[in-house]
């Protein structure tokens, strides 16, 4: 029920630290488990855990996860038991893509026959989103927009989700229909989350972004595509208030 999503230049800041506290800003939204994903030396390390986010905490604890790079989840859970496999980030089957994903894939079922039938992908948890990382498994080939995008035109539903490849530790790629999602503009780092509190510790300046939207975010910039993958233009929206 909720996501984070953290991109910077090496030196600025830590991926886990930011993504685990902006997560617990989200917690008013209500959550079964948590986890994150970190692209570490072109690999993604995925950690999750049901439960409370002090619990991923304990698990990843001792562990040096350094990274410049990463999106987290709180799940509340629509298709699948609460449980650590069905606990987001999901993966394709060679963990090179994870995503995160708030709300439903209301075409979920037909979409996951057509993935095991034509291409044989073996599934590994019980929900509806692990089909959208398998869909940019399959498109992908170095370009993650161009992955994503494709997925997207095959996915009906409600959602907001973001997306990172191993092979590109510079970029988080997100988009929205009818779930909540802005970004946030730092000093050599941005931000992507489904709520204002959880980067107020970092930003002040927000993009408020609409339905059906398509966001690629990297430590200098973040450009908001349509759904014709034009690039539209956004005012900034500057917070006022505090937490
Ligand atoms: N439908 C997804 C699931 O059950 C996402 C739920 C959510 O919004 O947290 O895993």
């Amino acid at each position: 029920c909720g996501i984070v999503g953290y991109v910077g230049k090496s030196h600025v800041k830590d991926a886990k630290d930011i993504i685990l506290d902006g997560l617990k800003k989200l917690e008013y939204r209500g959550y079964d488990s948590a986890g994150v994903a970190l692209n570490i030396g072109h690999k993604l390390e995925v950690r999750k855990h049901v439960g409370r986010i002090a619990n991923l905490e304990q698990l990843m604890e001792g562990e040096v996860l350094k990274s410049n790079i990463g999106i987290g989840h709180t799940r509340w859970a629509t298709h699948g038991a609460p449980s650590d496999l069905n606990a987001h980030p999901h993966c394709n089957g060679d963990g090179s893509i994870a995503v995160v994903h708030n709300g439903i894939i209301e075409n979920y079922v037909e979409i996951k026959e057509w993935l095991i039938n034509e291409h044989g992908v073996q599934f590994a948890s019980e929900t509806d989103t692990e089909v959208i990382a398998h869909l940019i498994g399959l498109y992908y080939d170095g370009d993650l927009e161009d992955a994503v995008f494709k997925a997207v035109g095959r996915m009906r539903g409600a959602y907001a989700i973001g997306v990172v490849a191993a092979a590109e530790p510079d970029k988080i790629v997100a988009v929205r229909k009818d779930a909540p999602l802005i970004a946030g503009l730092g000093e050599g780092c941005n931000f992507i989350a489904s709520d204002i509190p959880a980067l107020l510790k970092h930003v002040r300046k927000i993009y408020l972004i609409e339905n059906n939207e398509m966001l690629v975010v990297t430590a200098d910039q973040v450009k908001i595509y349509n759904d014709q993958r034009q690039e539209v233009k956004r005012e900034v929206f500057h917070v006022t208030w505090d937490a």
